[in-house]
């Protein structure tokens, strides 16, 4: 087999991840941050601490790859064996490093003890090899280059890979030819609608490349132009135009998908306030806002209001409203708004009632109805949706988002 330019090959190493008994969590994104610097990921391979086999399958990879990225196994003990299947891998021995050796003795030191000897471990690298910092944890990384491969093995707890990565692997492999990548986020089409518009540029040998990865009720559309240079660019940015002209009316993003962080620093930007009252979501709406850092400074409540005494008493929706229409529907959905506005004072406010099930469904009003209320300074709109009753959590997330669309979208018309 020939070695594919520009291939990267995965390796996570662990009888944990093997077994099944953790969920492996470092390739995903390891992917993600090469393709992004123009690296081909042409296989991801999950490894148990087994150094032969650990071994036959780095020496593999590196004749089919240029860049073998493993991660896990760097630890102490004697079931940490990347260190050794590296080093046999590449054909070189193991040598200790004086720097580590007295980094990690540094490291007991401070805590009053003694460096275990089992530690000594974590100082072996291949001969030749570059460390890679791990300012997290003990043990650091290293990359190595046998015959036009390079082998590079990172520590396994995601938090300390991601740090190694970032602070020293990325940097050392980039590339020239990084393709010109954008990412458009989509609310309120479904993916064949979405495939239907976009027709043929979504073949897939088309330059650039079209991708779409649904998430819940949000798509993210990624365009990758991957030999970008004269006049490719000229036909990436040409291609993008298109698109966004194409796509305009749904595209609320092109930095994130997550519709709570785009309207929070929305509001934060315009420094308008917002109150949520929610019955159905229970509370969703709010704890996605409040994920987003800042947002105390534009959000003034989130109420929730699930028995019918609770939306009369804190929202001011009248009884006789409840009694003919029902909690679930257009007319209280719009009182709850209106009753925010008018007691609580934010320039934004979203109301949202609904039925999540499994039961409580009837003929007219069905699982996955949903009526939702949203207005700035007063102007308040009704909307209604029904959802596909796939599950309790699904209409919640999915009625989440519809009320978080909503609230952006009437601030966006607005201001
Ligand atoms: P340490 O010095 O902390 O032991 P290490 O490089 O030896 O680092 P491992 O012993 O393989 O790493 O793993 C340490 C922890 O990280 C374990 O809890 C393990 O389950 C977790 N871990 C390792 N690899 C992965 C992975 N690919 N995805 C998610 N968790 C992982
Ligand atoms: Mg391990």
């Amino acid at each position: 087999m020939t070695r594919s330019a520009g291939g990267v090959g995965l390796v996570a190493v662990g009888d944990e991840l093997l077994c099944g008994e953790r969920r492996e969590g470092n390739l995903g994104w390891l992917a993600r941050e090469l393709a992004e610097r123009g690296w081909d990921v042409v296989e991801q391979r999950v490894v148990g601490d087994d150094e032969e086999r650990l071994a036959a399958v780095l020496e593999q990879l590196m004749g089919a790859c240029e860049l073998v990225v493993v991660t896990g196994g760097l630890g102490p003990t004697l079931d940490d064996v990347t260190r050794h299947a590296a080093a046999v891998a590449c054909g070189l021995e193991l040598v200790e490093d004086a720097g580590t050796i007295a980094g990690l003795e540094a490291f007991w030191r401070g805590r009053g003890g003694e460096m275990p000897e089992s530690n000594r471990r974590q100082a072996l690298i291949p001969r030749g090899a570059e460390l890679l910092a791990n300012a997290q944890g003990t043990a650091p990384g290293f990359v190595v280059e046998v015959g036009g491969a390079r082998l590079a093995c990172l520590p396994g707890p995601p938090s300390e890979m991601q740090g190694v990565a970032r602070d020293g692997l990325l940097g050392l492999v980039e590339r020239g030819d990084a393709p010109r990548m954008a990412r458009l986020f989509l609310f309120g089409l479904s993916e064949s609608r979405l495939a239907d518009l976009l027709g043929a540029w979504m073949e897939r040998d088309v330059e650039p490349r079209l991708g779409v990865l649904a998430s819940g009720s949000v798509l993210e559309l990624k365009l990758c132009g991957r030999s970008v240079g004269g006049g490719d660019l000229a036909r990436f940015e040409g291609r993008l135009a298109e698109v966004r002209e194409c796509l305009g009316e749904w595209v609320f993003s092109e930095e994130s998908g997550d519709l709570a962080r785009v309207l929070v620093e929305e509001l934060l930007a315009l420094e308008c306030s917002v109150a949520v009252a929610e019955s159905c979501t229970g509370g969703l709406v709010v704890e996605r806002m409040c994920a987003v850092p800042g947002v105390s400074a534009v959000l003034r409540e989130g109420l929730v209001t699930y028995a019918d005494g609770a939306k009369i008493a804190r929202l001011g929706v009248e009884a006789g409203l409840i009694e003919e229409h029902g909690a679930v529907s257009q007319q209280v959905a719009e009182a709850m708004a209106r009753g925010l506005w008018e007691s609580g004072g934010a320039r934004l406010v979203g109301a949202v009632t609904g039925i999540a099930g499994p039961g409580g469904g009837t003929v007219e009003k069905p699982v996955g109805l949903v009526h939702f209320a949203v207005g700035l300074d007063g102007d308040i709109q009704t909307h209604e949706r029904v959802f596909s009753a796939r599950g309790r959590a699904h209409v919640q997330g999915f009625a989440a988002n519809a009320l978080l669309h909503l609230m952006l979208s009437s601030l966006r018309e607005a201001l």
